[in-house]
């Protein structure tokens, strides 16, 4: 062996060591001390739905009683004709209005996801330029495509959307020119729109648009017809706030409402299964938060970890809240599963807390 190959050798000597080295000190660190952070055992009855976090195969079937007429893909959204000249636009995800006039056309709401074709939808029905835009509240899923239709002339909206807005300051969100603070009506021509703000539910801001000549209420993320409401009772700022819209939207007389989500409009009969579905959730979750005992089940080297000691609490609390509405609502409410361990976690915080 001559010096350069014996230098050669040594070299991938060296090379070889340390790329080893460090999977052997690796395999060590991992070796798990008092399976610290590993899973352990499930909780007692665990709900056969999978939790947060956890994957699931595949989510139950949608109900025929959610179904609605396909959008075709080609034209990405599809209209319903409300009679009366008015009209919503929907994707079958969001969906928003439209009001037409002798003299114009009245927006409401104009959702990121198909604002773009706002403009073709109303020319389906009628020619007149857009006068009006109505926002329902701040929210960019809703409002979001604004932009997309120009400079519209009147902006209305609850004066909290303006305050939420000018701090969002989005160019994709345009200001309000007009705000109010509790009633507001707009007559154009012979048609009527009247707008309300009942509380913050919700969003602050988040308004009741009602056509009374068409019979049609608007109040959006508030109700879910034929569905679970989307998770965390519509992430909603203050949950029996919430509540209480839907009690509202309950009691109000109409014969058509809006929610601005999932596939189909609403009847009374939808909302009141929707209060009644809150009003279980309320009952089961305030029972299971009774009868649950605080450090049950918990490993004893975690007693002095006071987050430890009430995720395990808290866990046991949405697990027995699951378990008691499933058998009744899991085939009433499309997306029951999607999102009931969300609207348990939910309810037992605002329980506890609120
Ligand atoms: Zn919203
Ligand atoms: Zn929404």
């Amino acid at each position: 062996m001559n010096d350069i190959r014996i230098a050669r050798y040594v070299l991938a000597l060296i090379i070889a060591t340390i790329s080893v080295f460090p999977a052997i000190t690796r395999a060590q660190s991992d070796t798990p001390r008092n399976d610290e952070g590993t899973a352990g055992e499930p909780y007692p009855n665990m709900p056969s739905i999978p939790p947060i976090g956890v994957r699931t195969g595949k989510y139950f079937d949608i109900p025929a009683s959610a179904q609605v007429p396909a959008v075709a893909p080609a034209k990405g959204y599809r209209l319903q004709d409300f009679g009366g000249g008015l009209y919503m636009i929907t994707d079958n995800q969001i969906q928003s209005m439209f009001l037409v006039y002798d003299r114009g056309v009245v927006v409401m709401d104009a959702p990121q996801s198909y604002a773009a074709h706002i403009r073709q939808a109303i020319a389906e029905v009628s020619d007149k330029p857009i006068t009006h835009l109505i926002y329902s509240h701040s929210h960019a899923d809703h409002i979001g495509g604004a932009k997309t239709l120009g400079d519209i002339p009147t902006i209305i909206a609850h004066e909290e959307t303006l305050r939420l807005l000018k701090r969002d300051a989005d160019p994709n969100r345009p200001l309000p020119t007009v705000t109010f603070k509790d009633e507001y009506t707009l007559h154009v021509g012979d048609q009527v729109l009247e707008l309300s703000y009942h509380g913050p539910g919700h969003a602050p801001g988040n308004i009741f648009i009602y056509a009374p000549k068409q019979r049609v209420l608007m109040v959006i993320d508030t109700v879910f017809p034929g569905w679970m409401p989307w998770r965390r009772f519509a992430v909603s700022q203050d949950v029996f706030d919430e509540f209480a819209r839907v009690e509202d939207v309950r009691k109000m007389d109409w014969d058509t409402v809006v929610g601005g989500h999932v596939t189909r409009v609403g009847t009374h009969a939808d909302v009141e299964m929707q209060a009644e579905f809150y009003r279980d959730i309320k009952q089961a979750a305030a029972t299971a938060l009774a009868t649950t005992k605080i450090g049950e089940t918990l490993n004893p080297l975690d007693k002095g970890n006071p987050w430890a000691v009430f995720d395990n609490y808290i866990d046991r609390v949405a697990a027995q809240c699951v378990s008691t509405l499933t058998p009744k609502w899991s085939t009433k409410l499309a997306g029951y599963d999607v999102f009931i361990w969300d609207q348990c976690y939910s309810m037992e915080q605002t329980l506890r807390i609120d």
